[in-house]
């Protein structure tokens, strides 16, 4: 069995060897050279998402991103505060739970897992009677792979007056989006995903003014954005114990990505790979779960096939032995698992991918299609 496995999943990723190796290194919280890190990753954050001081200020926050998803929810809506959530996903559901949770008046508007937030039925509900305070929305629905149109909800910021609070968590840093023009007054995301960094930490972007409005808001002592920000402002460093090594591997990350391109570059490349692989699992006789328009190219959910030779723990554990590690499925209505075409990949890694799942379907006794090879080279095909 191979001793590194690439990981074809939402993250955590594959990382490169660089990033890793910078974090092989013990520094102090308080240490100079410590803060000044910190300091360069939180303006670097601000570049990625096209936006900066004052305007806007990034917040890196200790945990996963669902910590950052409920440090914002948490510190952004007032007690008095109405949340409405876009949902057409676990993650959008996952807000729901967490505002309940956190005893934050929410609704939810939901859609279809297959379809995109609709802009038009939204602002009927903006419009009902109630009124809401805030909007919830995922960017990227890391259930099926759709892309919500982020920049059309802002456009109801204008008119409706609402905070706008989005969850980016797999999107930022691999898909463009300008957090200003978007209207976005919070927005969250993690260290492990297309900026490909290791996990210990997530970040919210926030608007200056939004988040200087939100005292005495927080729900919990530790996952308060406000507080957060404070700490960092005064004297440069986390309230407590920050993932220092993470935070080395992610420094290391941030100046791979701007070596890469940036964020269009990146683009361009996790566009490149799920391109092959959807060509690629096509012509292996896979269907996907999306709609090629509504598609993004973070993740891709492919049904599984009807042969009953098919059987998803087979299929996992053979590709995982040849050193591909795939995802399950986390549709409500559909059985089908997603491959993950962001980290350290490029088309060759897809490739070789491919020639696994062709082998895994083969050992099954699985049917593929005359022609199956599409899209792979004869040395792997
Ligand atoms: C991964 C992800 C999360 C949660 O991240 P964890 O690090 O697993 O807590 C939240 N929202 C979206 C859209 C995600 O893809």
């Amino acid at each position: 069995m191979p001793e590194q496995k690439l990981l074809f999943t939402p993250g955590p990723l594959s990382t490169t060897s660089t990033v890793k190796r910078a974090m092989l290194r013990d520094v102090g919280s308080r240490d100079a050279e410590f803060l000044a890190v910190v300091r360069e990753i939180r303006q670097e954050l601000l570049a990625v998402g096209g936006v900066r001081e004052p305007e806007y200020t990034a917040i890196p926050l200790q945990g996963s991103g669902t910590f950052a998803v409920e440090a914002m929810l948490g510190t952004a809506v007032p007690r008095e505060g109405l949340l409405l959530v876009a949902v057409n996903g676990a993650y959008g559901r996952r807000m729901v739970q967490i505002a309940e949770r956190l005893r934050i008046s929410c609704e939810a508007v939901e859609y279809p897992e297959n379809q995109p937030v609709e802009v038009e039925r939204l602002s009927q509900v903006l419009t009902s009677g109630q009124h809401f305070t805030h909007l919830a929305c995922v960017h990227c629905e890391t259930t099926t792979g759709l892309l919500n149109p982020i920049e059309d909800l802002g456009r109801l910021r204008d008119q409706f007056g609402f905070g706008f609070l989005v969850d980016a968590m797999s999107s930022f840093g691999g898909i463009p989006l300008n957090v200003a023009a978007a209207r976005i007054d919070f927005l969250v995301s993690s260290a492990n995903k297309c900026l490909q960094g290791v996990p210990g930490f997530g970040f919210a972007l926030a608007r200056r003014e939004a988040l200087e409005g939100c005292a005495g808001y927080a729900r919990s002592f530790s996952l308060d954005l406000l507080a957060q920000w404070r700490g960092l402002e005064t004297d440069g460093q986390f309230r407590f114990t920050p993932p220092t090594h993470a935070l080395l591997a992610f420094r290391q990350a941030l100046r791979e990505l701007a070596d890469e391109g940036g964020v269009p570059a990146r683009y361009a490349r996790y566009a490149a790979n799920q391109q092959e692989l959807v060509r690629g699992m096509r012509a292996l006789g896979f269907k996907t779960y999306l709609e090629d328009q509504v598609q993004g190219p973070i993740i891709t959910s492919f049904l599984y096939p009807p042969s009953p030779a098919f059987d998803f723990e087979r299929f996992y554990g053979g590709l995982g032995q040849r050193g591909f590690v795939i995802y399950p499925g986390k549709l409500s209505q559909a059985a089908a698992f997603r491959m993950g075409t962001i980290g350290n990949l490029g088309v060759a890694e897809i490739r070789a991918l491919l020639a696994a799942v062709r082998a895994v379907l083969t050992e099954m006794g699985v049917p593929v299609p005359v022609g199956g090879r599409a899209g792979m080279p004869k040395e792997i095909a």
